[in-house]
C-alpha cells in the first residue's frame, strides 16, 4: 500500500471510508489521522514479526529497558520518516486535498513521563531500533499521562490528560500474554524434601495485560517493541448466583482498586494512600515484565544459569529496582533454585542508572508499607540486607556508622539506591561530572567497596527527532554542505567544522533560523495574542519548573534589564524575546509561584508602551515534547542555568546545541562536556563551580542576606517582589522572597551578578552577526557526540554486551 503514490491513494481512500462509515468529505482530520496511523501500524507488522522471530531463532542477547516513564510525544511523523515513506504519503494526501502536517497534528502527545528521564527512555528506544540492537522498552500504560497545564489568571491549574480518549493507533492488546501480579496476603513456609518452600496466601490478584507498540528503526528492517502493561481485575468468571449486595460492592471496590494501578502517572504521593499506590505501580511494572521475560527465555533455554548471557535487564533510576528481589523470588520460589545460585544470576543480569544526587529524590520506602503490600519481596530484601551487612561487618569490623550508611534497610526504611548498587553489576551516572560526584560523594563507600561496578554514560538525544524531523530546513542545508552520511552517523556533523566561516553556509543557516523564528512568532501571536519580533533575540528556558533549575535567575535578569531600559529611555538594546515553558508539580508551591511571577512580569512588560517592544516575555503553557520540537529550532539562546552539581546531565541543552542555539549555562551536568567539545569561546559558562557549591553545603559560609544588602540591583528586584511595582493587590511572592533572603539553597543571589555580566557578553556577541553565525555552526558541528546513538552504543558495548542483529 506504500509502493507508489497511486496505490497509496487508493488504499487510503478505501480505508478511510470503511473505517469511519462516512463519505470522504465528511471525515475529520482526526478520522484521517486514525486511518493513516492504522495503515502504518499494519505496514510495519511484517517486519515486527520478522524481527521477533529472528531475535528468538538466533538466540541473541536482548535488553529490556525498565522505566516507569516513556515520554514519547507524537509518533506518526517519526515513524513515516524512519520508514522512508513520508514524502510519498505527503504527495498522495496532497493530491487528495489533505494536508499531512495537519493530520500529524491530530495525534495526542503520549505524555507518559514527567520530563528528562522519560524523554531519555523514548530517545533510547529510537536509537536501539536504529542501531539494530535487540532492545525493548517495558513500562506502564497509564490511562492518564502527565497533567495538562492550564493557566488561569497567571496561575497553573492541572487538568487530567486523557490521552487515550480516541484510542491509541500504535498499540496491540496481547490478552494471551497477560500475567498475574500478587499483592498483600501472607507467606507461610513449608519443608519439602529438605528444602524450604514459601507459599503466598490470601493475596489480592491483579491481571497485568500487555499492550505492545512497534518501535521502528531508521531505514532498516528492525521493529522493536515497547510493552506497556495495563492493570485489570483478575476475576474471570464471576458466579452471578453468588451475587448479593455485599459481594457486589466488594467486587466494585476491588475493580476500582485494581484499575487504579495503571490509571495515573505519578499519583500524588504526599499522602499515605498515594505512596501505597506508587509502590504498587512499581511492583506491578517489575513483576509483570520479569514474569514475561523469564517465560520468553524459558521457551528457548532450559539452563537458567544462561540467563545473564541472553538477557540484560536495565533499570531506569531506582523506580524499577524491585526487579532485584522479584527476579530472586521467581528463580527461587518458582524455578526452585537455591539462594546462592539465584543471587549470582540476578547480580549478573541487572544494571542500574542513577539520575539524581538530590537527597529528597532518593527513594526510600517504609518497611511497614513494603511488608504489608509485598510480604515475600520484603523477606527477600531483608535477607539480601542481612547477608550484605554481614560481609561488611567482616571487612569493616566496628565501623557501625559506615555499615549503617550502606545498609539497604535502616531506620525503618528500605533504601532503593543501596539495593540497586548491591544487586546489580553496573551502576552508571549520566554525565562525567555526575558520575564523578556519585563516586566521590553520594556513593563513595560503595565505590570503595566495588569500584568495578561504576561507570559513566553521558546522556544523548536522538538526532532524528530533534534535528532531522524537528528542523527539516536546517537538515537540508547541512546535507547540501557536507552530504548525507551524518544522518546515519551523526559524528560526521564534524565535517561542518571547516565550513563554519563560509559566508554562504552562514547565510543559509541564518535564513533557516529566521524562518523558524517567524513560524514560532506566528504561533505565539495566534495562541497568546502577544506580538513578538522575529528579529529579536529568542532567549529560551523550557524545562520542568524547579528551584534548582533556577528560572528565578532568568526572571531576575529580565527585571533588571527592564529597570535599565526604564532608567535610560534614550539608549536601545538589541530587542529580546524571553520564552519560558514548564510544568510545576501540583504540590510544589514555590515552583507554582514562579509560574505566577513569570506571568505577572510578562503582563507588566508586554503592556508597557514606553519600552518600545525592546523586551517581551512569553510563557508557553502545557509544555511537552511537541512544543519543544517547535520552539528549539527557533531559539538563539539556550538557558541551562541550574545550580552547579544539581542537574545530573540535562538533555534539553543538547537539543538546543544541535539546532544552532548558543548556550548560556553553569558548570553543571553535560554543559561541561558541551564546553569541552566546542571550547570555552563558543559557550557562555558562568557562576559557581560544582566543588564550590558542594563546599558551601558542607562547610557553610554563604550568607544570602549579605548579597541582598551589598548589591543594590538585587535589593531592588527582591523589594519589587514585595512592593507594588509588579505585584497587584492580592498576589503574594513572599514565599519566593523569604526562600532567597533566609536561605537561598540554590545560590540564585550568589550567581546573579555573574549571570548579568554573561548576559551582557552574549548580547554583545549577538551584535556581531557574522561571528554569531560561526559560533552557531560550530555548536552544530560538535553536537554529533550528543546523539543518543553514541550513548546507546556505549551502553550496548560497555554494560549490556549486546550485538546488532540484521533483520
Ligand atoms: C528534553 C525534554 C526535557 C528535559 O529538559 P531539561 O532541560 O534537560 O530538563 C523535559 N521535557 C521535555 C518535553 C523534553 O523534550
Amino acid at each position: 500500500m506504500f509502493r507508489n503514490v497511486d496505490a497509496f491513494k487508493e488504499a487510503y481512500l478505501e480505508r478511510l471510508v470503511n473505517m469511519h462509515g462516512k463519505g470522504v468529505e465528511e471525515t475529520t482530520p482526526s478520522d484521517q489521522y486514525a486511518t493513516l496511523g492504522a495503515m502504518v501500524r499494519e505496514y510495519v507488522s511484517r517486519n515486527w514479526i520478522t524481527t521477533n522471530d529472528q531475535y528468538r531463532d538466533k538466540g541473541e542477547k536482548q535488553v529490556y529497558y525498565l522505566s516507569m516513564e516513556f515520554l514519547l510525544g507524537k509518533l506518526l511523523k517519526s515513524n513515516l520518516m524512519n520508514l522512508g515513506i513520508r514524502e510519498l504519503c505527503e504527495q498522495g494526501l496532497d493530491e487528495l486535498g489533505i494536508d499531512l502536517d495537519r493530520i500529524e497534528e491530530q495525534e495526542p502527545d503520549a505524555g507518559l513521563g514527567n520530563g528528562g528521564l522519560g524523554r531519555l527512555a523514548a530517545d533510547f528506544l529510537d536509537s536501539m531500533a536504529s542501531l539494530r540492537l535487540p532492545g525493548h522498552g517495558c513500562g506502564i500504560r497509564y490511562k492518564y499521562g502527565l497533567f495538562e497545564q492550564k493557566i488561569i489568571d497567571g496561575y497553573q491549574v492541572e487538568i487530567p490528560d486523557y490521552w487515550l480518549r480516541e484510542g491509541n493507533v500504535w498499540e496491540l492488546r496481547k490478552s494471551d500474554k497477560a500475567v498475574e501480579v500478587r499483592f498483600g496476603g501472607r507467606i507461610t513456609s513449608h519443608e519439602k524434601n529438605d528444602q524450604l518452600t514459601f507459599v503466598h496466601e490470601d493475596y489480592e490478584p491483579v491481571l497485568a495485560v500487555p499492550y505492545d507498540m512497534p518501535i521502528v528503526g531508521y531505514r532498516n528492517q528492525t521493529v522493536n517493541s515497547l510493552r506497556l502493561w495495563s492493570a485489570e481485575s483478575a476475576i474471570k468468571d464471576f458466579d452471578f448466583n453468588q451475587m448479593n449486595d455485599h459481594n457486589y460492592h466488594r467486587l466494585i471496590e476491588y475493580k476500582k482498586a485494581t484499575e487504579a494501578i495503571s490509571e495515573f502517572l505519578y499519583p500524588d504521593d504526599s499522602t499515605e494512600e498515594g505512596k501505597r499506590l506508587r509502590l504498587k505501580q512499581q511492583y506491578f511494572l517489575v513483576s509483570a515484565n520479569l514474569q514475561s521475560i523469564l517465560c520468553r527465555f524459558k521457551r528457548m533455554n532450559n539452563d537458567l544459569s544462561e540467563l545473564p548471557n541472553k538477557v540484560a535487564i536495565h533499570t531506569n533510576d531506582t523506580h524499577p529496582v524491585l526487579a532485584i528481589p522479584e527476579l530472586m523470588r521467581l528463580l527461587m520460589d518458582q524455578e526452585g533454585l537455591g539462594w546462592d545460585e539465584a543471587w549470582s544470576i540476578t547480580k549478573k543480569t541487572i544494571s542500574y542508572t542513577n539520575h539524581t544526587l538530590m537527597a529528597e529524590a532518593l527513594e526510600r520506602w517504609s518497611v511497614d508499607l513494603m511488608q504489608a503490600l509485598l510480604p515475600r519481596i520484603y523477606m527477600i530484601i531483608d535477607e539480601i540486607n542481612e547477608r550484605f551487612c554481614k560481609t561488611l561487618w567482616e571487612t569493616y569490623p566496628g565501623q557501625w556508622e559506615k555499615i549503617h550508611h550502606m545498609a539497604i534497610i535502616a531506620d525503618g526504611y528500605v533504601n532503593m539506591a543501596n539495593l540497586a548498587v548491591v544487586g546489580s553489576y553496573s551502576v552508571n551516572g549520566v554525565s562525567k561530572l555526575h558520575s564523578n560526584i556519585l563516586k566521590k560523594e553520594l556513593m563513595k563507600p560503595f565505590y570503595e567497596w566495588e569500584p568495578h561496578k561504576f561507570n559513566n554514560k553521558t546522556n544523548g538525544i536522538t538526532h532524528r527527532r530533534w534535528l532531522m524531523y524537528a528542523n527539516p530546513d536546517l537538515t537540508s542545508v547541512i546535507t547540501e554542505a557536507i552530504g548525507s552520511t551524518w544522518l546515519k552517523n551523526p559524528s560526521d556533523l564534524m565535517n561542518l567544522q571547516p565550513l563554519t566561516n563560509d559566508p554562504s553556509l552562514q547565510q543559509a543557516t541564518a535564513y533557516v533560523k529566521r524562518h523558524n523564528k517567524e513560524r514560532l512568532s506566528n504561533h505565539i501571536a495566534d495562541q497568546y495574542g502577544i506580538s513578538v519580533d522575529p528579529d529579536s533575540i529568542f532567549d529560551v528556558q523550557i524545562k520542568r519548573m524547579h528551584a534548582y533549575k533556577r528560572q528565578l535567575l532568568n526572571v531576575f535578569h529580565i527585571m533588571d534589564l527592564y529597570r535599565r531600559i526604564k532608567e535610560n529611555p534614550k539608549s536601545r538594546i538589541t530587542p529580546r524575546t524571553f520564552i519560558f515553558g514548564g510544568k510545576a508539580a501540583p504540590s510544589y508551591h514555590l515552583a507554582k509561584s514562579v509560574v505566577k511571577l513569570i506571568h505577572t512580569i510578562a503582563d507588566v512588560i508586554n503592556n508597557d508602551q514606553s519600552i518600545n517592544d525592546q523586551i517581551k516575555v512569553v510563557f508557553i503553557r502545557n509544555y511537552g515534547v511537541s512544543d519543544s520540537e517547535r520552539i528549539i529550532p527557533a531559539s538563539d539562546i539556550s538557558e541551562q542555568i541550574s545550580t552547579a552539581s544539581k542537574e545530573a546531565s540535562g538533555t534539553g541543552n543538547m537539543k538546543f546545541m544541535m539546532n544552532g542555539a548558543v548556550t548560556i549555562g553553569t558548570h553543571d551536568g553535560a554543559n561541561i562536556e558541551m564546553a569541552e567539545a566546542v571550547g570555552e569561546d563558543n559557550i557562555f559558562l558562568f557562576g559557581l563551580k560544582p566543588n564550590e557549591v558542594l563546599s558551601y553545603y558542607e562547610n557553610g559560609g554563604y550568607h544570602a542576606r549579605e548579597m541582598y544588602n551589598q548589591d543594590p540591583r538585587l535589593k531592588q528586584i527582591l523589594d519589587q517582589l514585595m512592593n507594588g511595582t509588579f505585584v497587584k493587590e492580592d498576589v503574594d511572592f513572599k514565599s519566593i522572597y523569604y526562600s532567597l533572603i533566609d536561605h537561598d539553597e540554590f545560590f540564585v543571589l550568589k550567581d546573579f551578578s555573574a549571570y548579568i555580566d554573561t548576559q551582557q557578553r552574549i548580547a554583545k556577541a549577538y551584535g556581531d552577526q557574522k561571528e554569531w553565525r560561526r559560533m552557531s555552526l560550530h555548536n552544530i558541528a560538535h553536537s554529533g557526540k550528543f546523539s543518543s546513538d553514541r550513548t546507546i552504543h556505549e551502553y550496548a558495548s560497555g554494560i549490556w554486551q549486546l550485538e546488532p542483529v540484521f533483520i
